[in-house]
């Protein structure tokens, strides 16, 4: 059971934590107190060990494939655990008596606390505090330090802890044992490299003993395992601390030393560590936290209990997962957890970009130049099916290519596994990715991007829709067929209407890109994609291609794709409310569910969502109402873009309630909703209900536009944004708009309707 009204007083709202230890539910703190600083991630399992316990360590980027697997981010060697032997009593929760427990993640600062009183099986007392950290200051270091207090008389303390590389995904083990010692007779020194990506990670650690004397200290090796045993008493009321620090680092980025000079770097900035002891870690590290919370906290006025801690919980989340550069990307799970395999979906760049878009424009372009980069692979994809153009993988890890695994697990009862479309239909992913791309420009002004790849991208998905579509003769038209659309509970469909849509933009941006002509764009473009008639070829498609339409019957809404409004519709209010997620396919199969209106997630509510004008506000509502009831939302996708569109609408209550659900797919009570990781879109996604869905805030061909429709229990929000290149502070009510600015500049901004120019002080009332 999570609680979020630990913090009081200043901490209010920056507190997430639990008061109760749940053996069997330890799955959901590992993920939801996750540590991870975007370069490696820690999930929060205890240090002593229990059943049920998923221990995890994730380094971004560090792709393997275990025989011949599905690539995924491997388990690295865990230092984390720590069995604390107090006289002759294993520490355990297990056994004995606690009381007085809780553990929490200090959002504000980073850091993971547990404190609790264990009355031992011999009746002996003890007051213990677990502090934990990964650096936010210092991507390569965490430590953990543990405070001990005996109560009923002094205790010998016996410590073994050490570097266990013998963590696996599931059982399945990425890495050869490597060089494991001790270094002067202290420090503790693994590496280990995956088996087939040749990927080496360097760990060390130290541990030290504050407070009380160090009586022995002793070493052992096994098969990939090094490990230390410390020794020491502490007196009956005196409370002393056991406190080990640690480094990582891999080949990725020392790709360039050898041996001897990677050992030097990793001692040496280990010992520094260790000098300054946790206290300087934790101390460095929350003062990173507080700059970043200085600069993006979203303040939420509300009396409703869990709203403002929701958003500190995503955006503690979203900085999380965000890699240190362009070489990886951002995963499902982020750094949480084995979900998804690490792999990098369409959630970054429609769910967690515009975060970045408004928060720190630099990082979006950094998670974008992570698809430039796989350019190359792209085409390689396209042409591999017999397309033109680029072709972005539906799951992404460290080439570029598809890397969606071809079937899901076995079906308990027939040992059979179902084959997974979504890497060979699911397409839409290549338009996602050239809308972010065109939106980073809109909303920066940086043309440069544009000029080194971006515009070339956008061109190559355009060509890629062209070729992938098909002219229907009798309806003289180009259809889109056989594909998967958003909702993933429908397969091989014609034309999906988001699908559809979203070519449409890209083939339209790129025309304008190809008739402005920057940079010789034409001739380049051309001559990359092999295409001699290519702005002839994009038009004719654009003018030919079918947008579905709204119907007369049921009046405003948008088929879903061409077949979807003949099926039939069932009641799926069970499922919906079932804390567990896809129960329907324990009750149908695939084929049948394809066969009902039924949807996993949000899908021609996306389009309404990523294209506010597209359509009048009587057919987005139209759509809402048909659309929400047959939407199981058994995906962390989904609510939030109803919450979106809903405040679009000019709809805030059915806003709030989809974004309270949308808060609760990892912070609500449901246990077991996270134990494979905290699923990251979600994180975007609470984030996008509040700025752009409630403050509306949108970046519009027109300007920035602000456009608040405020539920009546969010009284005011404030936050900064930034939009090219201005930095500004914004507030918003129901009833007026005010953003302030130190820079300069001059730019136009839409409230509500009304076009303004906006320098450094503008106050707007909202009319209605
Ligand atoms: C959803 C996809 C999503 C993926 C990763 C799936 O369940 O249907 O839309 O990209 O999870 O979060």
């Amino acid at each position: 059971m999570l609680t979020y009204t630990i913090g009081e007083g200043k901490e209010k709202d920056w507190i997430i934590g639990e008061k109760e230890f749940a053996l069997q539910h330890q799955g959901k703190g590992e993920s939801i107190f996750c540590l991870a600083n975007g370069y490696m991630g820690i999930r929060s399992a205890y240090e002593e060990p229990y059943p049920f316990q998923s221990r995890g360590m994730f380094v971004s980027g560090c792709f393997n494939s275990s025989q011949n697997e599905t690539v995924e981010l491997p388990n690295a060697a865990d230092s984390c655990q720590v069995v604390l032997k107090l006289d002759d009593e294993f520490f355990s929760m297990n056994v004995g008596e606690i009381s007085g427990y809780s553990r929490f993640l200090n959002l504000y600062t980073g850091e993971l606390i547990r404190s609790l009183h264990w009355k031992s099986p011999k009746g002996r007392r003890y007051d213990l505090i677990f502090h934990r950290t990964v650096s936010h200051s210092d991507p390569h270091a965490y430590g953990l330090q543990i405070g001990i207090l005996p109560i009923d008389g002094d205790v010998r303390v016996e410590v073994a802890s050490g570097i266990n590389a013998r963590m696996t995904n599931s059982g399945a083990q990425h890495f050869k044992d490597g060089t494991k010692k001790v270094i002067q007779q202290k420090l503790l020194y693994l590496d280990q490299t995956t088996t087939q990506s040749g990927i080496t990670l360097y760990h060390c650690c130290g541990t030290t003993v504050r407070g009380a004397q160090e009586e022995a200290r002793s070493f052992s090796m096994q098969r990939r395992m090094l490990m230390e045993q410390v020794s020491f008493q502490i007196r009956k009321g005196e409370k002393a601390s056991f406190e080990k620090l640690a480094v990582l680092y891999t080949s990725k980025e020392l790709a360039e030393q050898d041996e001897g000079q990677i050992l030097g770097l990793v001692v040496c900035h280990l010992e520094s560590l260790i000098e300054e002891g946790y206290a300087g870690l934790i101390k460095k590290s929350a003062a990173f936290m507080r700059d970043y919370w200085q600069q993006h906290d979203v303040l939420i006025k509300t009396n409703r209990e869990k709203v403002q801690l929701a958003l500190r919980f995503a955006q503690y989340h979203l900085l999380a997962m965000l890699p240190l550069d362009s070489h990886s990307s951002i995963a499902a799970k982020g750094l949480t957890g084995e979900g998804y395999k690490g792999h990098v979906f369409w959630d970054t760049e429609v769910f967690i970009l515009p975060y970045y878009l408004l928060n720190e424009p630099n990082k979006a372009k950094q998670l974008l130049e992570y698809r430039l980069n796989r350019m190359e692979q792209a085409g390689e994809n396209a042409r591999k099916k017999g397309f033109q153009g680029i072709m972005f993988p539906w799951e992404s890890a460290q080439t570029g290519e598809e890397e969606t695994p071809l079937f899901t697990s076995m079906d308990i009862f027939t040992g059979r596994a179902a084959q997974v479309w979504a890497g060979i239909k699911e397409h839409h992913i290549t338009a996602d990715v050239a809308y972010a791309v065109s939106m980073y420009a809109l909303a920066t002004g940086d043309c440069n991007f544009l000029e080194d790849g971006g515009n070339l991208l956008i061109i190559g998905a355009a060509l890629f829709w062209a070729s992938r579509s098909v002219y229907q003769e009798s309806r003289k038209r180009y259809e889109i067929k056989d594909i998967i659309g958003p909702d993933e509970y429908t397969e091989h469909v014609d034309n999906n209407a988001y699908s559809n849509y979203m070519a449409y933009d890209a083939v339209q941006k790129a025309i304008r890109i190809l008739q402005e002509n920057p940079g010789n764009i034409q001739e380049k473009a051309q001559e990359y994609y092999h295409e001699p008639q290519l702005l002839a070829r994009l038009m004719e498609f654009a003018d030919g291609l079918y947008l579905p339409q709204p119907l007369e019957e049921p009046k405003g809404v948008i088929p879903q794709d061409d077949t979807f409004m003949s099926k039939r519709i069932i009641d799926i209010s069970k499922y919906r409310m079932d804390n567990v997620k896809q129960t329907i396919l324990k009750e149908y199969s695939r084929e049948q569910v394809n066969e009902m209106q039924v949807l996993k997630q949000a899908d021609v509510l996306m389009l309404l969502e990523i294209f506010p004008d597209l359509f009048p506000v009587d057919v987005k509502i139209a759509n809402w109402n048909y659309y929400e009831p047959k939407t199981i939302h058994d995906s962390s996708l989904s609510r939030a873009i109803y919450s979106v569109v809903a405040s679009d609408c000019g709809e805030p209550e059915k806003a709030y309630d989809s974004f309270i659900h949308a808060i609760d797919i990892d912070m609500g009570q449901n246990p077991c909703s996270s134990d494979e990781g905290i699923h990251a879109a979600a994180m975007g996604g609470i984030w996008l209900s509040v700025v752009r869905g409630f403050a509306g805030v949108r970046v519009l061909e027109k300007g920035l536009g602000v456009n608040p429709c405020l539920p009546d229990e969010i009284r005011e929000i404030q936050f900064s944004l930034t939009y090219r290149k201005k930095k500004m502070q914004v507030c918003v009510t129901a009833a007026k708009v005010s953003l302030v600015s130190d820079d300069k500049v001059e730019i136009d901004v839409m409230i509500g309707d009304k076009r303004y120019c906006f320098v450094d002080r503008l106050e707007a009332d909202i009319c209605r």
